[in-house]
């Protein structure tokens, strides 16, 4: 997501690096360059055309500041900017006063809708709620049953029309829906309509009729990252058909370019409220402007990761590892694997490491890393006795053979994570000693 745009824009950065002031010309090259990483990335041209006008207007009119240098200032410029193209401040759930909340989808047909959801009604869970899916796509063949499945994946209940009753009506199946909420106290209603390959006025008025009919506190409107600019168009018909409050934003983890993520808040003025980012149920969260901007300039997305990292790790192990690190115990085969497990549950190695600040030199080998190397590693411990994995220096040659063959892996591959396991643990011991990393030049002080 946003690989190409972050690289275009961290060359223009290095461009104005050593400059000890801007001149006039290195704005407006500044500004060309960065309207042409705009318009790569596939954001709409009026968008640009706003963007690149504040940013050579502040640039100009920025005062000198002493602790910024002139390319640092116009990072700073950018990331405000760019905050602000993407809605500002993260918008929240709105929840209704009194009885249940009403969130009705609404999109085209292959944006994600049913996906998206069962993603909401787990996050929604996972923050105490008690939601309730609603299955008013009855057009889709197989929509019903599907989200009867993600339902059942994310066990939360499901409200759909009785099988045999023919096609059945969306609207009197929204209605009832919300009603069946008030009787078993769901405090969460998510109704997820039908959508059509492309927009039509049949297609409108069916999901106008809906949200007549059930009052929304919040309709989503879910767009499907990966179509580009034909995202804006869709949107204004949507917004105009429809109406929605917020955007929620599919498939982040497949389109390189991401104009439309940065196109649709600005053209729709609506705010993009949720993100959705791969397949499985938890690849979901809220959309924080910031952040996102942050991670377009490479500036690294800690938040999230901290957030994430504290929901993954189980806090008892946590501490049990850091104790083992400073000394007070023998660090083992068995908490390397605790801790491989741990790292598994954030997920994927790119994912994680695309989190950290100045990793996107390095995007070609983050792309390329393999997390079944993690399974392998994993394999080959499972394939020890409680003794190896407890006292690996007991580990020669015949039971290399033996934990190789168990493990479905070669013995070099065994040989290389007993090294790499007394390596880790070697220089481990001397951080905790005080060390340092050995090899590293000391640190003054
Ligand atoms: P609907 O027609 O709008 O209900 O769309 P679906 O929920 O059926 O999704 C269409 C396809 O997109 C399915 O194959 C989903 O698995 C896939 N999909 C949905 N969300 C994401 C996502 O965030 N990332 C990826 N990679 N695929 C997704």
């Amino acid at each position: 997501m946003f690989a190409t745009l972050s690289d275009r824009l961290a060359d223009t950065f290095k461009n104005l690096r050593g400059k000890g002031r801007l001149s006039e010309a290195d704005i407006d090259a500044t500004a060309r360059e960065i309207r042409i990483a705009l318009l790569e990335a596939d954001v709409a041209l009026p968008v640009v055309r706003e963007f690149v006008a504040a940013i050579k207007e502040r640039a100009r009119g920025e005062e000198v500041s002493g602790a910024l240098n002139p390319a640092q200032q116009v990072i700073k410029i950018v990331n405000e900017e760019l905050v602000a193209i993407l809605g500002g401040e993260t918008r929240r759930l709105r929840y209704a006063k009194t009885g249940p909340t009403v969130i009705m989808l609404a999109g085209l047909q292959g944006a994600g809708k049913t996906t998206l959801a069962a993603k909401l009604a787990l996050w929604l869970k996972e923050q105490g709620k008690t939601p309730m899916l609603v299955a008013c796509d009855l057009q889709r063949p197989n929509a019903v049953n599907q989200l009867q499945v993600n339902g059942e994946r994310v066990g939360v209940p499901v409200f759909a029309p009785e099988p045999g009753n023919g096609v059945g009506d969306p609207v009197s199946v929204a209605r009832a829906s919300v009603e069946e909420a008030k009787r078993k106290l769901h405090d969460v209603v998510i109704v997820d309509t039908a959508g059509r390959l492309g927009v039509d006025a049949e297609l409108m008025q069916q999901a106008a009729d809906i949200r007549d009919a059930i009052a929304p506190d919040e309709v989503l409107f879910v767009v499907d990252a990966m179509i580009g600019q034909d995202a804006v168009t869709t949107a204004q018909a949507f917004l105009d058909g429809v109406g929605f409050d917020g955007v929620v934003l599919t498939k982040l983890d497949g389109d390189a370019r991401g104009g439309a993520a940065l196109s649709i808040a600005s053209v729709t003025g609506r705010p993009v409220m949720f993100a959705s980012n791969g397949e499985k149920m938890t690849d979901f969260d809220l959309f924080h402007p910031d952040r996102m901007a942050s991670r377009i300039l490479d500036m690294g997305d800690v938040m999230t990761l901290i957030e994430q990292a504290e929901k993954a790790f189980d806090q008892a192990e946590a501490l049990k590892a850091a104790e083992k690190l400073a000394g007070n115990g023998e660090f083992t085969l068995e908490d390397f694997l605790a801790q491989m497990q741990q790292l598994k549950k954030l997920g994927s190695m790119s994912k994680i490491m695309g989190m950290l600040p100045g990793m996107g030199q390095f995007r070609q080998q983050l792309e390329n890393f393999d997390d079944r190397e993690i399974d392998r590693i994993e394999a080959i411990i499972r394939s020890m006795t409680p003794a190896e994995r407890d006292n690996p220096k007991i580990i020669d040659g015949s039971r290399r053979m033996r934990i190789a063959k168990g493990s479905g892996r070669t013995v070099t591959e065994v040989n290389q994570l007993v090294d790499r396991f007394f390596e880790a643990r070697k220089m481990m011991g001397q951080l905790a000693r005080g060390g340092g990393i050995p090899g590293m030049p000391g640190m003054p002080g």
